[in-house]
């Protein structure tokens, strides 16, 4: 089973990374403020929202102002990956993407907030980086290029 997942970068009031998984016919959504990283030792807080459709996967445009989410989204990443375990407080697995590759974790913090806040952490592997920054995908010809569009669910 292809897997897929995508990484949007979300020029909101604030900006911030949405990392989904696909599963079970949605995507399973985290808003990540500072963006995933390839550096095991940068633990990326992970706050998941509402799940999205999957039509949502390749949703490239600006939120029109005054809506939910209103400004820029670009695809910062995708690709597919493998389930490894979800053990539902901990999700392992492996991403193939263009930017994210190897062993991820995902751990729920238990005891903090509304129970919705995570930890996204990269494995120790070959893919590992420990000099990893994070390069923003959104350029001004990129935005230059995008039309203004809803997407098809409301999005955070
Ligand atoms: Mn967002």
């Amino acid at each position: 089973m292809n897997l897929r997942f995508v990484v949007h970068e979300h020029h909101a009031s604030r900006l911030h990374y949405d990392f989904r998984l696909e599963s079970e016919g949605v995507l399973r959504s985290w808003a990540v403020p500072k963006g995933p990283s390839m550096n095991p030792s940068e633990r990326r807080l992970a706050v998941q929202v509402e799940d999205h459709l999957l039509e949502y996967i390749d949703f490239e445009g600006i939120i029109p102002e005054g809506q939910y989410g209103a400004g820029a989204v670009v695809i910062w990443d995708s690709g597919t990956y493998d389930l490894i375990e979800n053990k539902g407080d901990k999700i392992l697995f492996f991403l193939h993407g263009e930017r994210l590759k190897g062993g991820f974790t995902l751990i729920l913090l238990k005891g903090r907030g509304s129970g919705n806040e995570w930890l996204l952490i990269k494995k120790k592997d070959e893919h590992a980086r420990s000099d990893w920054k994070l390069d923003m995908s959104l350029t001004p010809e990129r935005r230059a290029n995008l039309k203004e569009r809803n997407p098809p669910c409301q999005t955070s």
